[in-house]
């Protein structure tokens, strides 16, 4: 796989990334990806699971921001309430910007927080050209944004050759 879009790490949900292995790699602050990643595609609900995980990310001192390309603030605002959260909304990623508010947001350099979302192309792409530590998860479900399914053939173009050689790591 190219370089810059080569995640950190790679897990398969959210709640199976060790909060311990976050800390042990000095990661301090967290920027989210919301759709696919925290909750379903345009729905609020969110699993026993991913609330769980939040509480053991703040009682570890973590700190963490949503940065959703979603143009709606109450979507995004929705989820990050319930968790207790900051958010940045209609983010542009891979953009800069976003990333840089978010930053901001937890009070954190880029070498302290690392990215997780679901999507090469704006996620570890976007997170990895800031020199924040990326981390891959598998899509919560196949319903997504239309826009969002071209990428995904991308990705698969480009996820092929890297296939042997991902390091899958579940809990
Ligand atoms: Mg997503």
């Amino acid at each position: 796989m190219i370089g810059i879009l080569r995640p950190y790490l790679q897990y398969e949900s959210l709640q199976d990334i060790p909060v311990e292995d976050l800390l042990a790699k000095g990661i301090r602050g967290l920027l989210l990806d919301l759709d696919n990643t925290v909750a379903p595609w345009n729905d609020k609900s969110l699993t026993r699971e991913v609330i769980d995980w939040f509480e053991k990310i703040k009682k570890a001192g973590i700190r963490a921001c949503i940065v959703s390309n979603n143009q709606r603030p109450d979507r995004v605002s929705a989820v990050a309430d319930v968790l207790g959260i900051f958010y940045v909304y209609k983010a542009s990623k891979p953009r800069k910007k976003a990333f840089y508010s978010g930053l901001d947001t937890l009070g954190l350099q880029s070498t302290e927080v690392a990215v997780i979302g679901d999507q090469l192309f704006t996620d570890v792409f976007g997170g990895n050209r800031l020199g924040m530590k990326t981390i891959l998860v598998s899509p919560i479900d196949e319903k997504e944004f239309a826009g969002t399914k071209v990428l995904r053939f991308m990705e698969r173009i480009v996820g092929r050759k890297a296939r042997f050689t991902r390091n899958i790591r579940k809990a």
